[in-house]
């Protein structure tokens, strides 16, 4: 085999009965030499599957086609592996905690700040790094790359190539500025949120559409000297500011009912769903669009109750 695979523990601590929390690398790597090297991380959100499936397609597709590879792809896919265990958002330690507010980390701190130190040095140096999300089991998203005002001039003609339905920006705020991707931007790497659907049927679909876009960036990179997609063509939508996106939440509780109405483009007064009340056999509320624009997130079929998010639109003139 023409390239190199090896599966590299970062970072580990001892934990009690004989468990250990260990957050592991596997590297795939030209025998020449790399021109380039390209991270993707997952499952720091425990509950979020999508990047799972679309480490293993990546790998897949490299070992099907290992002359191809002419850089170094990392895959991080367990960034959180007591919560991917028990399906939960957080790393499940005394208070739960949130391992994306956790970075830059440091060297002498708790066992996860030692951690999340490590995995970021691990990473630093690297031409890009993709951090990979996904939607909750209540919200579908369009496939989207998230970056934040302060790198957007810079990052966003490099999120083309991974051909996304949608580029947003976040504005700056606090929590975005202790996740992984912020402090690899700080310390000088390129980084880039990817958000995936969380959609449990045909999982298949929606990670194949996202790695033919990582495979067309890794071409881009000159990583991959395989076939990959084309460069999308047309504009990418792309949400700057808050005033650009419309987010609607319902009034009155009870079971959702949405419409399918994710990557369509609504006009103000459609409907986008309908909240029911099966006992008395009524409508509660039919949730309309306020503004006409793109659906990118929309709320599953699930209980809400007053102020539930529905959807986000991203406004455009009709
Ligand atoms: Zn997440």
């Amino acid at each position: 085999m023409p390239i190199r695979k090896e599966i590299t523990t970062v970072a580990s601590a001892a934990m009690p009965f004989e468990e250990d929390w260990a957050l592991r690398r596997c590297r795939y790597a030209p025998e020449q030499a790399p021109v380039g090297r390209l991270c993707i991380a997952a499952g720091i959100h425990g509950d979020e599957m999508m990047g799972q499936l679309i480490c293993y397609e990546i790998a897949a597709r490299i070992l099907q086609e290992p002359d191809s590879l002419a850089g170094i792809v990392d895959l991080y896919p367990i960034l959180n592996p007591m919560g991917l265990d028990q399906g939960r958002r957080r790393v499940p330690v005394g208070t739960p905690i949130d391992m994306n507010f956790c970075f830059p980390g440091r060297p002498d701190g708790t066992t996860l700040e030692v951690l999340c130190h490590a995995l970021l040095h691990d990473m630093l140096g690297a031409d890009l790094v993709l951090d990979v999300h996904a939607s909750t089991q209540y919200k579908s998203e369009l496939y989207e790359i998230r970056t934040n005002e302060a790198d957007a001039e810079r990052l966003i003609p490099k999120a083309r190539a991974l051909c996304p339905d949608l580029i947003w920006v976040y504005p700056e705020h606090a929590a975005y500025g202790r996740s992984l991707t912020s402090a690899l931007c700080s310390a000088g790497t390129d980084a880039l949120i990817v958000e995936a659907d969380e959609r449990r049927r045909k999982p298949q679909e929606i990670a194949g559409g996202i790695v033919s876009g990582v495979f067309c960036k890794m071409r881009e990179m000159g990583l991959w000297r395989g076939a990959a997609r084309e460069m999308p063509q047309g504009e990418i939508p792309i949400v700057r500011t808050r005033e650009e996106i419309c987010r609607v939440t319902c009034e009155a509780p009870g079971v959702y009912v949405p419409e399918d109405r994710i990557g369509q483009r609504v006009r103000e007064g459609e409907i986008l769903g309908s909240v029911i009340d099966a006992l008395r056999g009524e409508v509660r509320e039919a949730v309309l669009a306020p503004a006409s624009g793109l659906v990118f997130s929309q709320r599953s079929y699930s209980a809400v109750y007053p102020g539930t998010l529905i959807a986000r639109i991203r406004k455009e003139p009709v």
